[in-house]
């Protein structure tokens, strides 16, 4: 029988204890901390994930600002707004909810955030902080997310072959930083130019796919006992949402498997509850957040 990787209930549980954590400072006679989040236009899947984002922040204590710009706003005053929170000391964190409309370059925005308060950890000096594991920077929220739950769940990562499908900026790439940080496992990035996928991912112990392909990966391309993390999130024309990986049956080869929806999802919003709190710990000499040190 396989373990089912119960997102949804790590991440309740998270929130509770951040909840905690977050009324002790406040006891302490700190101030709350708090995110500013932006979000430009109308895109119905990106209003959706910024409701979640900031119910979120209210339930655990965070105060969290909005920003919904209209579809219009020039680059000029998205840059204008950023470096005013930027400035401001009440400001922890800043979120900026991509996709951007297409008139603004994405680049220059993710660049011009303060990298103490990129708390979705794609600010280049974040990134790169991750690539060298010199030093410590913001960790991308949903990789964080699922190297917590590895870790929640005990999941051997030393040694393990571990494969990666799909190498954006925002999962694929920087989760394979994080197994590569103490060099435990061993890692294999897939996309959409590897010759004979299933060649790699059966070879893998633990498969984590972030494509957005649904049933991307088969039964045949598992072996017996491997760990799956479907990053995925594919709506179905009957509504019905799914990962990449062909859950029913690729389950009953392996060893603990996440559900979609209810597995990384909810760990991606709690990690940048995580990573809110901990670059407000920084600010106030508390430290880093245990949960964001890999
Ligand atoms: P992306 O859309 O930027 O890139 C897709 C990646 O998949 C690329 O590296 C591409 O080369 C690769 N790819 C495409 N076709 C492939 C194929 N046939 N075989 C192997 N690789 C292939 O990636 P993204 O932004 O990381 O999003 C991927 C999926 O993850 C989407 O469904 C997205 O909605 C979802 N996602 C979920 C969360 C979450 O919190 N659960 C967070 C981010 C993204």
């Amino acid at each position: 029988m396989y373990k089912l990787l119960d997102g949804k209930s790590l991440a309740n549980k998270l929130k509770e204890e951040l909840k905690e954590e977050i009324s002790h400072y406040l006891k302490k006679g700190l101030r709350k901390p708090s995110l500013a989040v932006i979000l430009v236009g109308e895109n119905p899947a990106s209003k959706i994930y910024v409701r979640k984002k900031e119910e979120s922040c209210e339930y655990v204590g965070i105060n969290s600002i909005s920003y919904h710009l209209p579809e219009d706003t020039t680059e000029k005053q998205l840059l204008k707004l950023i470096n005013e929170l930027n400035n401001r000391d009440d400001v922890d964190g800043i979120l900026v909810q991509l996709p951007l409309p297409e008139h603004i370059n994405t680049k220059k925005i993710i660049n011009s955030i303060n990298p103490q308060k990129d708390v979705d950890g794609f600010h280049p000096l974040n990134v790169g902080k991750l690539a060298t594991g010199i030093d410590e920077g913001v960790i991308p929220c949903t990789p964080l997310g699922i190297w917590i739950m590895l870790k929640h769940y005990d999941i051997e990562i030393f040694k393990k072959n571990v494969v990666i499908v799909g190498t954006s900026n925002i999962v694929g790439k920087p989760m394979g930083l994080i197994f590569l940080k103490n060099e435990e496992a061993t890692i294999t990035y897939c996309h959409k130019n590897t010759k004979n996928l299933k060649e790699h991912t059966k070879s893998a112990d633990i498969l984590i796919v972030a494509v957005g392909k649904p049933k991307l990966i088969t039964e045949d391309m598992v072996k017996e006992g491997v760990v799956v993390v479907d990053v995925g999130i594919n709506r179905l024309q009957n509504g019905k949402i799914v990962g990449d990986v062909d859950f029913d049956n690729v389950k009953n080869k392996a060893y603990a498997i996440t559900p979609v929806p209810g597995g990384v999802g909810p760990l991606t919003v709690v990690s940048l509850l995580i990573n809110t709190v901990s670059v407000y710990r920084e600010k106030n000499g508390l430290g880093r957040h245990p949960l964001t040190i890999i």
